[in-house]
């Protein structure tokens, strides 16, 4: 078993592709969703841990490439520099998964690996550059 982060980029004439349902019953993949802008007017992204087979995998990335629908494999992972942060919250303003929050307790800076959709936008938005893309 395998699991890939990917974004799903769907033309406006592609957006009610039924690519998600595919990947389920079609290549037997499991779809963790971690973000997802869809709207009828406008370019539709989806960002997903999908897990299965690597054969099956493979299989599901042709039939979207083949279904005229774009995806991107993230390669990078964010970087967060614990110890020279210093908690300002700035980050977690431009987050668009909720990977970045505050603490309630403490007010201290909390990452959720599994949330993180690697869009590097915390990376511009702090002012110490205690964030950053390996
Ligand atoms: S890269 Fe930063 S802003 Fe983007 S999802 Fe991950 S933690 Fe949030
Ligand atoms: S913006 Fe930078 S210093 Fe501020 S909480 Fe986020 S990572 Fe820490």
């Amino acid at each position: 078993m395998k699991t890939v982060k990917l974004s799903i980029i769907y033309p406006v004439n592609k957006i009610t592709a039924p690519i998600v349902s595919t990947l389920i019953k079609k290549y037997n993949l499991e779809i963790n969703i971690l973000h997802a802008d869809i709207s009828l007017t406008k370019v539709g992204t989806l960002v997903a841990d999908i897990t299965g087979a690597e054969s099956d995998i493979a299989a599901a990335l042709q039939y979207i490439g083949d279904a005229g629908v774009e995806y991107r494999i993230f390669t990078s992972k964010l970087i967060w520099d614990e110890k020279r942060c210093v908690h300002c919250g700035a980050c977690t303003a431009v987050c668009p998964s909720d990977a970045l929050t505050m603490s309630h307790e403490d007010w201290s800076l909390q990452f959720n690996r599994e949330k993180c959709v690697v869009c590097g936008l915390c990376t511009k938005a702090c002012p110490l550059s205690v964030m950053s893309l390996a």
